[in-house]
């Protein structure tokens, strides 16, 4: 039952009573239950604000989230363009091991390289980049 509910109810059951309006024990009990009925609009006026306000506040805050989201992802795009040429940590190229079918993750540097283990196995793993090399049918004799 909500304030003003209870406050009615106690009116009613002061009122069932059929007390002597003019008594002094009357007027201070018919004083109090007005005061409760002040009050109790009181506290539900302040209740419906509080919501308000609650509702404005996770307005607010839904805003501010997605202009975050917004603010931190333009940045981290500006970063992966240029992080690319210059940071080595980037994954600047995949392979695919042939031995245990894992994507590795080249850096520049280990492109340069020519080859690698795969972290996963261990196998070797080489890539020659230079495509216009006719490889295939002439494959390159090395002298040792
Ligand atoms: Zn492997």
């Amino acid at each position: 039952m909500k304030n003003t509910e209870q406050v009615s109810y106690i009116r009613g059951l002061a009122e069932g009573l059929e007390l002597d309006e003019n008594k002094k024990e009357v007027k201070v009990l018919n004083a109090m239950i007005s005061l409760l009925d002040n009050m109790a609009l009181s506290i539900s006026e302040m209740e419906s604000k509080v919501n308000d306000l609650g509702d404005q506040l996770d307005a607010v805050d839904e805003d501010l989230g997605s202009l975050e989201d917004d603010f931190y992802d333009s940045e981290e795009d500006e970063e992966d363009d240029t992080s690319t040429d210059e940071d080595s940590d980037g994954c600047y190229y995949e392979v695919t091991c042939p031995s245990c079918h894992e994507t590795v993750c080249l850096s520049k540097d280990l492109l340069q390289n020519g080859q690698m283990e795969c972290p996963n196995c261990g196998e070797t793993l080489e890539f020659d980049l230079d495509e216009h090399d006719d490889s295939d049918h002439d494959p390159q004799n090395s002298d040792d």
